[in-house]
């Protein structure tokens, strides 16, 4: 399942790819399941409009959007009279595509003559003569518009400074873990990485937050940017981006240092690596380097 990393690293692939370009016109499939917006809204927000650029917010994908001068037909601009008039507050000029990948869902940029793969929820043909697939097997993913300012919830934690961290777990009597993965306060910190971040922080997943000092807030704070900025750096430098239509399948992930690695041994001290369950999820950890 894509975490922050992967995400911000598809996010980054497609702005490279597709920042600039223009949807002309976009067919929809007919599963229900992805479109949290209607399939016609979805279609009348996107075509003709220009992608201005596609960034991450959480776990979503943000695809900003602006009229063009020039709309495919019958538009309300007329020719050579570009749309500078246009308010920025007028409630087309800044719509969004938001697409969140689910368990499974993938974007690609190819050419036409690419075979659509099995499972292709929606197509944009680009002006540039390239489409843009979105690819979902199992349908967690999800698609909706939006007239602008997207908020998807919670504090980013890649931008949260220390003293707003500690501010939002600080006394909580929840597992310092559940709190992590809690994506009212963070957002786009998954099982993997919170696990991760936990483990460089010397801190057990089961910790009640409101026991942890102020300068162990601190370990954790550094540990969570850390380990997300490592995995973006290592997805940023594959050559795919994930975003091409002969890209790779997986995401190439952090090496886990406890993750997955129940009853392996813990590579700083040697104990075994341990998993325990909270709120469904498995926990990893080891219980000598954390405490
Ligand atoms: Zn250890």
């Amino acid at each position: 399942m894509p975490e922050l990393p992967e995400v911000e690293t598809v996010a980054r692939g497609l702005d490279r790819r597709v920042a600039g370009d223009t949807v002309e016109s976009v067919w929809i499939g007919s599963r229900k399941q992805p479109l949290k917006s209607p399939a016609g809204v979805i279609a009348a927000t996107l075509e003709g409009k220009r992608i201005v650029r596609v960034s991450r917010a959480g776990k979503h994908i943000v695809f900003d959007l602006e009229e063009t001068a020039h709309p495919k037909k019958g538009g309300r601009a007329a020719r050579g009279e570009p749309r500078r008039a246009a308010s920025p507050h007028q409630s087309d000029a800044h719509a969004q595509w938001i697409v969140h990948l689910g368990m499974t869902g993938r974007m690609v940029v190819c050419e036409p003559a690419v075979e659509i793969a099995k499972h292709t929820h929606l197509i944009a043909k680009l002006a540039s003569g390239r489409e843009l697939r979105f690819i979902d097997p199992r349908m967690f993913g999800k698609l909706s518009v939006h007239s602008g300012g997207f908020d998807p919830g919670g504090v980013e934690p890649l931008e949260v400074s220390e003293e707003r961290f500690v501010a939002l777990f600080r006394g909580r009597k929840t597992p310092i873990k559940s709190a992590l993965l809690n994506q009212k306060l963070l957002r786009g910190v998954g099982n993997i990485y919170a696990d991760e971040s936990l483990f460089r922080a010397g801190i057990r997943p089961r910790r009640r937050a409101a026991t942890i000092t102020r300068e162990q807030f601190g370990k954790l704070h550094r540990a969570v940017r850390e380990v997300l900025r490592e995995a973006i750096a290592l997805g940023g430098s594959s050559v795919s981006d994930y975003v091409d239509a002969d890209g790779e399948e997986g995401f190439f992930q952090l090496q886990h240092r406890v993750y997955a690695r129940e009853g392996e041994p813990c590579l700083v001290c040697g104990s075994t690596v341990r998993r325990v369950v909270l709120s469904n999820r498995s926990s990893h950890y080891c219980s000598k380097c954390q405490k």
